[in-house]
């Protein structure tokens, strides 16, 4: 197997893992744990990993307390994630420690410290704050190649050169976009066309209706990184849960991207292995 596949492989095992561990947490006897705390436009992620950065434990809910990177809703924030917390420590039998948090590149003095103080206020020891794309190449082990993180609002490209994130671009296209086509397609509310659009079930017959969204985000992409040498594309984030986006981005963009088994949890997974 090329050094590339095993890549894969290991993400791809990585994520299963920790979705397996999501439904049913393992009780193990570490010394300690590492808890990777990711603060999404739409949803807030834990993600813990034992002594040997294996997923034991992790949990996630949907939310409105993160807008573009930025906490808009801090007391909601600590709520949720000392919620979170809690849950998984009730479920494990122990005191989770160590946290660390990942912001949206280039937002450091945006931010103010704002992640940084909600994951301390849930009751976490800080021991790391870095840029998402970093955390998610944690998982991904990217050396040339574009992390492209389509989330809630926004579409986060970050190319990666030598294993270095070298350049960065963030533009607002992103799932909500994909909603707001459903709700128009099918006349549904707004809420119900984003539950309607998370359905795996209904993918298949939702990518015709997205696909011109999509093509928007490759061509956008196409425009970010044609003057970089990119031989991959890994799609993370949670709107790259529509089965079959990686096909219509490998068609217009012409370079190999693969899709992590479940996107939504390589950052979460990446910053705990930063912890
Ligand atoms: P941003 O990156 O914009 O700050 P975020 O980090 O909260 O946002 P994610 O949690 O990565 O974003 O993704 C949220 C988006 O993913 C939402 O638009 C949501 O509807 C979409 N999404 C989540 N699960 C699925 C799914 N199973 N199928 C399709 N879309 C999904």
């Amino acid at each position: 197997m090329s050094e590339r596949a095993l890549n894969y492989e290991y993400c791809d095992q990585l994520v299963r893992d920790f979705e397996d561990v999501v439904e049913q947490p393992i009780i193990s006897k570490s010394s300690v744990y590492y808890t990777g705390v990711d603060l999404g436009t739409a949803c807030v992620v834990l993600a813990v990993l034992d002594e040997n950065y294996k997923p034991v434990a992790g949990a996630y809910r949907y939310a409105d307390v993160v807008r573009d990177g930025m906490v808009i809703d801090y007391i909601g924030a600590i709520k949720i994630v000392k919620e979170l917390k809690q849950q998984i420590e009730a479920k494990l039998g122990i005191e989770l420690i160590y946290g660390a948090a990942a912001i949206p590149p280039g937002t450091d003095t945006l931010d103010s410290g704002a992640v940084k103080n909600v994951v301390q206020a849930a009751g976490f020891e800080l021991t790391n704050v870095l840029d998402e794309p970093t955390a998610a190449n944690k998982v991904l082990k990217i050396q040339n190649g574009a992390v492209v993180d389509i989330g809630g609002g926004t579409t986060g490209i970050s190319i990666l050169k030598n294993g270095e994130v070298v350049y960065i671009a963030d533009e607002p296209t992103g799932g909500t976009h994909f909603s707001l086509v459903v709700s128009g397609a099918y006349g549904m509310s707004f809420q119900e066309a984003e539950l309607y659009k998370r359905e795996a079930r209904n993918h298949k017959e939702l990518l015709p209706v997205l696909k011109p969204v999509v093509e928007k985000i490759a061509s956008i992409i196409n425009q970010h990184i044609k003057d970089h040498d990119v031989e991959e594309i890994l799609l993370v984030g949670g709107t790259c849960c529509l089965a079959g986006i990686e096909d219509i981005i490998t068609k217009k963009t012409g370079i190999f991207t693969h899709k992590p088994q479940n996107p939504m949890f390589v950052t979460p997974l990446g910053i705990a292995l930063s912890c």
